[in-house]
């Protein structure tokens, strides 16, 4: 059993319990667990190519948000026991079948198992990060070598909302610092036939009432040297039924503003949605599938 996880410090909440006895915040214990593993079309087109991504879905969340679109994973409980050794078996079936890439989505509170997988099995395809952006700097300095691409949110900049939405003091702190650790270890974005082979992609989420906050985000980007990362704007919020101002689509003067503001502010690399793009059929079944 990998050592990190008996006191674990994996994420910026830093529980500090021990997980092969427990489970932390993110409702996990020390025992890898996932609700599917298959190919995925529905990432940014550099990622799912035409084959689509080999995503495997881990079950819990460090973040837990109100308008969480895996709830079903993230605090719902689907998902089942898998041993490193299966993990990694887990990653070639999904290489043999033409995915592009393996895409560890929302992999923080197992890192230390995944980096067990990778040096049982390290496939020929890159390797992709997917995670929430509250991560801890430190965490993310371990992967070094292991990730070829991070795809990370920044989901707020005001730590009210952060707070209030996802219960995740001082998110953007941490989130821009291990921005900082993740562009340092991958360079800027790679792309070889259309499929992006190392680099990072931010991912916004806009939320409804929020474009001021994702406009600030937008602002603490544009610091970064041009060119260092992909940015990808999302529309396909999907009201979930839990705080009643989000209860609502994102609108499209909300939507188009922050776009605007991002190309004001030269941050023109990267991804945009059509509105269509918030549809529940894009979540896809969590249902053990390739496990
Ligand atoms: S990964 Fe889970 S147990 Fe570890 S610090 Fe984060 S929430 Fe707590």
């Amino acid at each position: 059993m990998v050592s990190e996880y008996k006191s674990c410090a994996l994420c910026p909440r830093r529980c500090g319990i021990d997980r092969t006895k427990a489970k932390g915040r993110c409702g996990e214990s020390a025992e890898i667990r996932i609700a599917r593993a298959a190919l995925h079309l529905w990432e940014e087109p550099c990622i799912s190519g035409k084959n689509g991504s080999g995503a495997v879905f881990f079950s819990g969340c460090p973040l837990g948000c109100d308008y969480c679109q895996n709830a079903a994973i993230s605090r719902g409980g689907a998902g089942k026991a898998v041993s490193a050794a299966r993990l990694a078996e887990i990653f070639r079936e999904l290489e043999e079948k033409g995915a592009h890439n393996i895409n560890l989505v929302t992999p923080t509170h197992f890192a230390p198992s995944i980096i067990e997988a990778l040096e049982l099995y390290r496939p020929k395809i890159p390797i992709v990060y997917n995670c929430g952006g509250y991560e801890s700097p430190e965490a993310v300095k371990n992967l070094n070598g292991y990730v070829d691409v991070y795809l990370t949110d920044i989901k707020y900049f005001s730590d009210e909302y952060a707070v209030k939405y996802s219960r995740a003091p001082r998110y953007f702190e941490y989130a821009f610092a291990s921005l900082g650790e993740m562009l340092a270890q991958t360079g800027e974005p790679r792309l070889e036939g259309g499929l992006l082979k190392s680099g990072v992609i931010v991912r916004h989420l806009c939320l409804p009432g929020l474009r001021r906050d994702s406009m600030s985000i937008l602002e603490r980007l544009a610091a970064l040297p041009k060119g260092s990362f992909l940015l990808s704007l999302m529309s396909q919020y999907l009201p979930m039924g839990y705080a009643p101002e989000l209860n609502r689509r994102v609108t499209s003067f909300e939507y188009n503003s922050v776009v605007k503001r991002a190309v004001e502010l030269g941050l023109t690399e990267g991804y945009t949605q059509e509105r269509s793009s918030a549809r529940d059929d894009f979540i896809p079944e969590f249902n053990g599938e390739g496990v």
